[in-house]
């Protein structure tokens, strides 16, 4: 399981980057990491995942320039979420179980990287949009779908079933809650972006899965939403919503059973 972590570090790092080549608009897969000051390609010693940060003491090896918190904090965050993810999964070295696993990695990376480009830019990237449709097709369509998909919040699923109808009822459902209020702030309390983020939760999570992993999602919005208020002393205020949906689609899968459990025990059912 340790080496999911490490694997997760220098999987953070390259979310990180992604994210980063997005905002600035570079050809963000093919190309070599550089110092965004100097431009001074990096060496191997200096792109390992937190290491490299704090031998340098978070400074660029060629110009001196500052580097940004975010590198190790993305490597370190990613490290932790694929553990845990790996831990909840309980993911084996079987074919089914690793497909498993790559399947909410495939969600998570995606949500992790519109978390990041959201934080910047308030936007949310179409492409990786159909990426992640594409990854549920390809899932869907070889019947791996039905194989890997999991109750994580059990007994919800059991009430929310909606089952017959599918994953992309699912989808709809969760995204009708932003896309109601997208329509009624008139864009502007909530981005059609958000609309669109919804609507994958759905598609990979089961309809309990996707509505409680909303629920909490709105709960970490608001409570950083008020916080912000507070602090600029402002009512109006944008808020990058996306990096809540990953908080919430995460905390579904590690404590989804323990959160829904205790509640669905007071009624013995
Ligand atoms: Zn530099």
């Amino acid at each position: 399981m340790f080496a999911f972590f490490i694997f997760g570090l220098f999987w953070g790092s390259f979310l990180n980057n992604v994210a980063f080549r997005l905002e600035r608009e570079e050809d963000y897969f093919f190309s070599r990491s550089k110092c965004p000051q100097c431009g001074q390609f990096l060496s191997w010693k200096e792109l390992i995942p937190i290491i490299s940060f704090l031998w340098q003491r978070g400074k660029c090896c060629h110009c001196s320039t500052k580097i940004s918190w975010r590198y190790p904090l993305s490597e370190l965050i990613t490290g932790i979420w694929v553990y845990l993810l790996a831990l909840a999964l309980q993911t084996k070295f079987t074919l089914l179980s690793f497909s498993q696993f790559i399947f909410y990695f495939s969600l998570l990376s995606i949500l992790f990287v519109l978390a990041l480009y959201d934080w910047k830019t308030f936007l949310v990237d179409d492409r990786f949009i159909w990426l992640a449709i594409a990854i549920f097709l390809i899932y869907y369509f070889s019947g791996l779908y039905f194989k890997v998909v999991k109750d994580f919040s059990f007994l919800l699923n059991y009430f929310f079933d909606f089952s017959k109808f599918g994953p992309i009822i699912s989808g709809l459902i969760s995204s009708s809650f932003f896309l109601f209020f997208f329509l009624i702030t008139k864009g502007k309390g909530m981005g059609f972006g958000d609309v669109k983020v919804a609507f994958i939760i759905g598609l990979f999570l089961k309809i309990g899965d996707a509505i409680l992993s909303i629920m909490l999602s709105s709960f970490l919005g608001s409570v950083y939403g008020i916080y912000l208020i507070i602090k600029n002393r402002r009512w109006r205020q944008s808020l990058p919503f996306v990096p809540f949906f990953f908080l919430g689609v995460l905390a579904t899968i590690i404590f989804g059973m323990h959160i829904t459990k205790p509640y669905f025990d007071l009624f013995k059912i």
